[in-house]
């Protein structure tokens, strides 16, 4: 390392009272997670100048990213961030219960006290629900996209749902994000993806860019692209889910007439 970058490392935090070797115990206390690299079998961490000294929280209101082509780390807002407001990261998997949060963190020698921590007792049991059902909110995905996909492509029946019934799940985790402030990675996605098409599906363009421009955001925080979904949010009816629903609709709606007739 340089001089510059040496004295910026030795100068981080070190919570490892107990390790011997100073640079490892700077790691310990400092490194961000990486995961695997191409080619490579290990799991990798970083230490960043002034990444490592952003604070904790289990309801973060941002998130770091790592380019593998340039090695470069980015932190972007998941949450609008007013000035002066602290920015804050997770260490840890912000989706387990509180117990389980606190000895996660216990490495880091401190104790939580964010928000979702931080609740009095009748609060923090309905955070625990939220935060439960958001953990294993992927566990019915390939169901629910099967369904909408019938509703949106199928021949519509007396039993077919109609907008509000098929999107009411997905909406209500949706509301679970967002009481919660927590927009789970990765299960958020498919909620998005789920109510954007279904509103393409009936042609409301509004409901579709919101939900668009809400995906764009979060995937630049967390992956650091929009992966395709600005696209989506700057022309909607260009999808091929685009009026898919009212089109069928249309086609129960004259043949009632014409029984009427
Ligand atoms: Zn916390």
């Amino acid at each position: 390392m340089t001089a510059e970058s040496r004295d910026a490392f030795f100068h981080l935090a070190n919570v490892q009272v107990g390790e011997p070797f100073l640079a490892k115990a700077i790691i310990d206390t400092n490194a961000l997670f990486v995961g695997t690299l191409p080619g490579a079998p290990y799991h990798y961490a970083a230490v960043c100048k002034d990444i490592s000294r952003i604070n904790h929280s289990c309801t973060p209101n941002a998130a770091y990213h790592v380019d593998l082509r340039t090695f470069a780390f980015d932190v972007r807002a998941l949450f609008p961030i007013s000035p002066g407001e602290q920015v804050f990261i997770s260490y840890i998997d912000p989706a387990l219960p509180r117990a389980a949060r606190q000895d996660a963190l216990s490495s880091y020698a401190f104790t939580c006290a964010c928000p979702a921590c931080s609740l009095p007792k009748p609060a923090l049991a309905q955070s625990e629900v939220r935060r439960a059902l958001i953990a294993r909110a992927d566990a019915t995905a390939e169901s629910r996209n099967a369904a909408l996909e019938r509703w949106a492509r199928g021949t519509p029946t007396e039993s077919t749902p109609d907008y509000a019934s098929i999107t009411t799940v997905d909406k209500m985790y949706m509301d679970l994000f967002e009481k919660e402030r927590l927009y789970y990675e990765p299960v958020w996605e498919g909620y998005m993806a789920r109510l954007c098409k279904a509103a393409c599906a009936v042609g409301d363009g509004e409901a579709a860019r919101r939900w668009a421009g809400l995906a764009a955001a979060l995937n630049r925080a967390y992956t650091g692209e929009d992966r395709g979904w600005d696209e989506v949010a700057s022309a909607p009816e260009r999808t091929d889910w685009w009026g898919v629903r009212t089109r069928k609709l249309g086609g129960v709606r004259s043949r009632t007439n014409l029984d009427a007739g």
